[in-house]
């Protein structure tokens, strides 16, 4: 098993990077898809919520770097709290919810995938 020291997120870095919640729920599922097209269109790096969460520090001092982009699908706010434990001070957020889409009452479709992307490619 490698040292964690010279472990790192495989996923590589760039100067703007988002970070989804990617939760069980329907809003988790938006906020993978839109960190997903937002990575598949050239705005942002999708790196993985879970080296934070999992204490990577090679991979939390890297992001900690960049311009940070963290998508919630709801209040519980997952991807906030982690970071907030991680330190991280500075990066943009943005909380589904917060658009109007209710947990468990949102179907997954291209549409809303869209409404909600389209919020979050101008947040810089
Ligand atoms: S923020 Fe809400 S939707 Fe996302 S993982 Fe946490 S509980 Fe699930």
């Amino acid at each position: 098993m490698e040292n964690q020291e010279n472990e790192s997120c495989l996923c590589g870095v760039s100067e703007y990077i988002v970070l989804a919640c990617s939760g069980a729920c329907d809003l988790g599922q938006i906020t993978d898809s839109v960190a997903r097209k937002l990575r598949d269109n050239g705005v942002r790096k999708m790196n993985c919520l879970a080296v934070i969460g999992a204490g990577i520090e090679k991979s939390i001092e890297d992001f900690k770097k960049k311009n940070v982009l963290v998508l919630d699908g709801c209040p519980i706010d997952c991807g906030k709290r982690i970071l907030d434990n991680a330190g991280f001070s500075d990066y943009k957020y943005l909380r589904i919810t917060d658009l109007g889409f209710k947990k468990g009452q949102t179907l997954v479709t291209e549409e809303v995938i869209k409404k909600v992307y389209d919020t979050a490619e101008l947040i810089y």
